[in-house]
């Protein structure tokens, strides 16, 4: 009899490791069946370009079912809770799927009813969200008729999705403003609940260079406990107030809802507590977890997910071949950070090294740390590698799962000691 791996979740990791383990099995082997709750598969990267118009939500958006390989099952429907005693996943609709190997991919969704008046007066007229597409179309309407005043991008706290994105628009917003002409007329501020622009010390200073350089006011260890949109003021629970005409806010992300009515499967913010190098979930050895749904100390990013990938499809099959797991996964990170005027940055970093300067993924790839147009070429280029290469489980040439040091300037254990 087939073994049965159900998939929760259609997006990034859920759609790239059906794809994987597809070309892995026969499907008598193993039968697969992603559950999803809506047919739109969103290419998330593409939401920084909404707001200024250089993409629209439409090009950004397919079907969820095209990109899963023939022999794949999909189940369109909310996912109610997932019983890990019994190896159940019952859905929504009253449905239940029994499974061998569960593979929790379902992300991290937002919350903005949890951030005091966030949701209140001003939403969405003067206080936006590019995190979703609604919100990234909504804004981007609200930019075209912004004639200047305050406008403030906060993160209400982390962890949340892509972290270099909030940067990213402070950078295309002097840009976007600039060539509108009225630059002058707009005060920029970024408002942060970390100590500097960023989380890794050394592209913190960097970047926190950049929005200096670039006129953007820095707010640091901020943590806002109110959003009054009728009197445009961002409120710290320290007391601290950031006055804006225009808010941007990252809202609090958390894992599924359905996770907190999974007995024994998540944490207090509803991620999945796993192992950070095999990808094993704590809850229960035949569950696995990929990409924002996992509690391990990566980025919540994209490329993470990718990255992973190849490590929790080999101890899937482990796991089904009862041989021991790889600890394969060493929090390989990577991001393009756009700068504007038609340039990036990338950073390249894992679990123990920091982004170091040098180039990806060798000595004649990529510039890091450095800002390039190849970089923006790169960052433009990758919505075509998702859909064509990433989702559809092959490999990218030169583009290994674990941190290469070819390229880097100084990247081996010895120097990071010293
Ligand atoms: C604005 C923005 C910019 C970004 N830029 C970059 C970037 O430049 N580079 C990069 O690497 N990453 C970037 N990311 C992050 C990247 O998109 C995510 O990290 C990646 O998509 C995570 O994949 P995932 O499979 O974990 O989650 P997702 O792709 O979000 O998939 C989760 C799926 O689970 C489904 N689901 C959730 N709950 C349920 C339920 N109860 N029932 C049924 N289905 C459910 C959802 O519908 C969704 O399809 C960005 C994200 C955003 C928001």
């Amino acid at each position: 009899m087939a073994q049965r791996v159900v998939i929760l979740g259609g997006g990034t990791g859920g759609t790239l490791t059906a794809n994987r383990l597809r070309r892995m099995y026969r499907p008598d082997e193993v039968e697969i069946t992603v559950v999803d709750q809506d047919d739109r598969h969103v290419y998330q990267p593409g939401l920084l370009f909404v707001p200024f118009g250089l993409t629209h939500p439409e090009d950004i958006v397919r079907p969820r079912a095209r990109q899963l390989h023939d022999g794949i099952a999909f189940r369109q429907s909310p996912i109610d809770h997932v019983d890990i005693e019994a190896d159940e996943v019952h859905l929504s609709d009253g449905s239940v799927l029994s499974y061998d190997v569960l593979v929790v991919a379902t992300g991290a969704v937002l919350v903005p009813e949890e951030t005091e008046g966030l949701t209140g007066a001003g939403w969405m007229d003067k206080v936006f969200t590019f995190y979703s597409p609604e919100g990234a179309g909504a804004l981007e309407a609200a930019l075209a008729t912004f004639g200047g005043g305050r406008l403030v991008v906060n993160v209400i706290d982390m962890p949340i999705k892509c972290p270099v994105a909030p940067l990213e628009f402070c950078f295309l917003a002097d840009w976007y403003f600039r060539e509108r002409g009225i630059r002058d007329r707009v005060e920029l501020t970024y408002v942060t609940p970390l100590d500097g622009a960023f989380t890794k010390p050394v592209v913190s200073a960097h970047l926190g260079g950049m929005l200096n350089e670039k006129g953007v006011a820095l707010v640091t260890e901020f943590n806002t406990g109110e959003v009054d949109g009728a009197d445009g003021r961002l409120v710290a629970y320290d007391g601290r107030e950031v006055p804006f005409d225009l808010a941007v806010v990252i809202p609090l992300h958390g894992g599924a809802p359905f996770v907190a009515r999974s007995p024994g499967l998540g944490d207090e913010l509803n991620f999945v507590p796993s192992d950070e190098h095999t990808l094993q979930s704590k809850s229960a050895p035949n569950v696995f977890v990929i990409g924002d749904a996992a509690n391990v100390a990566a980025s919540k990013a994209g490329s993470v997910t990718h990255f992973e990938g190849e490590t929790l499809v080999e101890n899937v099959r482990r796991y089904l071949g009862n041989e021991p797991l790889e600890a394969g996964f060493d929090g390989h990170a990577n991001c393009f950070i756009e700068t504007g005027f038609h340039k990036a940055l990338l950073i390249d970093f894992n679990y123990e090294t920091e982004p170091l300067p040098g180039h990806y993924p060798n000595a004649v790839g990529l510039p890091l740390l450095k800002e390039s147009r190849l970089n923006h070429l790169g960052k433009l280029m990758f919505q075509w590698f998702y859909w064509h290469s990433l989702l559809p489980g092959r490999d990218i040439p030169g583009i290994g799962a674990t941190i290469p040091t070819a390229g880097k300037t100084d990247a081996t254990p010895a120097s990071r000691e010293e």
